[in-house]
């Protein structure tokens, strides 16, 4: 997987060499020569993934985390600090500003490929879920209020053999997180069904492989979209290696540090909020398309494209699909008389009525102002004339009740079924449509049938 990378680094010398490693591995890379300019190709042109060199002279590498991490286009791009000097603090420090990664130098090429590998797949997701969601907020749909975007309070699940260090890491996460532990990797995985924001794997446990627990997390919903820090040896490189490119999303070496732990395990639960935000958005906005926001009932845009698919399936020898089109009697008069909040109260009420007389495999939809359809798939005409009587009966027999008026309605009713050959589904919909206009005619609260070739 190829990603462009801008590489920030005042030394000439290893911005060459690095340049040429990553160019080599088909990354495509931008570089800057000091922290002011990486910011302003980062603005100009986003890269997927960003290396900063942590002592730069002007802005050095934090303060450009630092600028990067505040500014809402461009945070959700994974950064990576590189450094000469492997202090604590400067790691920690490091992490805290947002980094995703913290490497010293001299950098070991292969795990800083295999981070990249990771970090660009991340990445791929995540623009994937921000273009999505900037789709829908396109098309007019609000998105939801992110009111769950900070990275407290999660549910942590600790996998570690050794009981006495899976107490330790649990211990660390209990000031902010609700750690849970498993010793077993068969309940491990149980237990990852359930709401888990991260888990914590010691893949250098020893009575039982976790980097299979990795791959079974990974293979399996919804533990596919759950973090996972894996507790690694650093000498162990081979395990290190495989963890990744298994997906593990982070590593802390052993013996871990507990600071560096809860930074991690923040970033990792911050990040995973971020993307259950989106794809929450996502579905919703999916669900709001399909549906009309009045009745729950839905809508025509989606009636259309299922009554394509029937029509489909009934040219290749199907059963016949029939349509009725129904709609209220005088419902202008409900609005004079009642008014228009009233009305409402009345189309919803009969989107439940509606709903409760039909088969389960019938859709109902709301097919503008007044008028229901309901297509029923594999039903001839008798059949769709007893539904539609259902319908009309259910609706008359009782008043409906709006705040505290019972206002008496009732529905005409069309009734059409397909006639195979050349038969296209607006022309059902027309003579459907010149039925209920028949059933109106004819003095309302009434079903007319459109009989085929009629
Ligand atoms: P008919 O028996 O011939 O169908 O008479 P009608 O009054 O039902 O038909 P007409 O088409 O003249 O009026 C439909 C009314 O439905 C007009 C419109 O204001 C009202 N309407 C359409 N959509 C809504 C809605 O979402 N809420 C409310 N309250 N009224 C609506
Ligand atoms: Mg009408
Ligand atoms: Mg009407």
């Amino acid at each position: 997987m190829t990603a462009r990378i801008l590489l920030a680094d005042d030394v000439e010398g290893s911005r060459r060499v690095l340049e040429d490693k990553l160019t080599a591995e088909y990354y495509q890379v931008t570089t800057a020569a000091d922290g002011e300019s990486a910011l302003e190709i980062a603005a100009r042109e986003p890269p997927d993934i960003i290396l900063l060199d942590l002592m730069m002279p002007g802005l050095d590498g934090l303060q450009v985390c630092r600028r990067l991490k505040a500014d809402e286009n461009l945070r959700h791009i994974p950064v990576v600090l590189l450094t000469a000097l492997d202090s604590r603090e400067a790691r920690l420090e490091g992490l805290e500003a947002g980094a995703d990664e913290f490497l010293s130098k001299p950098i070991d090429d292969v795990v800083l490929l295999a981070r990249l590998r990771s970090l660009a797949r991340l990445k791929v997701m995540i623009d994937e879920l921000r273009d999505r969601e900037e789709t829908s907020r396109k098309m007019g749909m609000t998105p939801l209020p992110g009111t769950r975007l900070g990275a407290s309070g999660g549910r942590v699940l600790v996998v570690d053999d050794d009981r006495a260090e899976a107490l330790a890491l649990a211990e660390d996460l209990s000031a902010e997180h609700r750690p849970l532990i498993e010793t077993d990797p068969e309940k491990a995985l149980v237990s990852a069904r359930g709401a888990v924001d991260l888990a914590v794997i010691n893949i250098a446990s020893r009575s039982f492989d976790a980097l299979r627990l990795v791959a079974g997390l990974r293979s399996g919903d919804p533990s596919r979209q759950t973090p996972i820090l894996a507790v690694v040896d650093p000498e162990d490189r081979a395990r290190l290696l495989k963890a990744l490119d298994l997906g593990v999303n982070d590593l802390l070496s052993k013996p871990f540090d507990p600071l560096e732990l809860r930074v991690r395990a923040r970033a990792l639960i911050r990040r995973k909020r971020y993307a259950d935000y989106l794809r929450d958005t996502v579905t919703q906005s999916m669900e709001l398309a399909v549906t009309d926001p009045l009745t729950g009932l839905n809508n025509r845009r989606y009636m259309m494209s299922r009554l394509d698919s029937l029509f489909e399936a009934c040219r290749e020898g199907g059963e016949p699909v029939s349509l009725m089109m129904l709609d209220i009697d005088h419902f202008k008069r409900v609005n004079d008389t009642w008014g228009h909040t009233r009305g409402d109260e009345v189309l919803r009420e009969a989107a439940v009525r509606l709903a409760a007389s039909v088969r389960a495999i019938d859709l109902p939809c709301r097919y503008g102002g007044e008028e229901f359809v309901v297509v029923m798939p594999a039903t001839r005409l008798s059949d769709a004339a007893r539904v539609a009587e259902r319908i009309r009966g259910a609706i008359s027999s009782e008043a409906f009740l709006a705040g505290d008026q019972e206002i008496p309605v009732s529905v005409s009713v069309g009734v059409s079924s397909s006639e195979g050959g050349a038969d296209r589904p607006e022309s059902l919909l027309r003579r459907a449509d010149e039925a209920l206009y028949e059933a109106k005619s004819a003095g309302r609260n009434q079903v007319v049938l459109r009989s085929p070739r009629g």
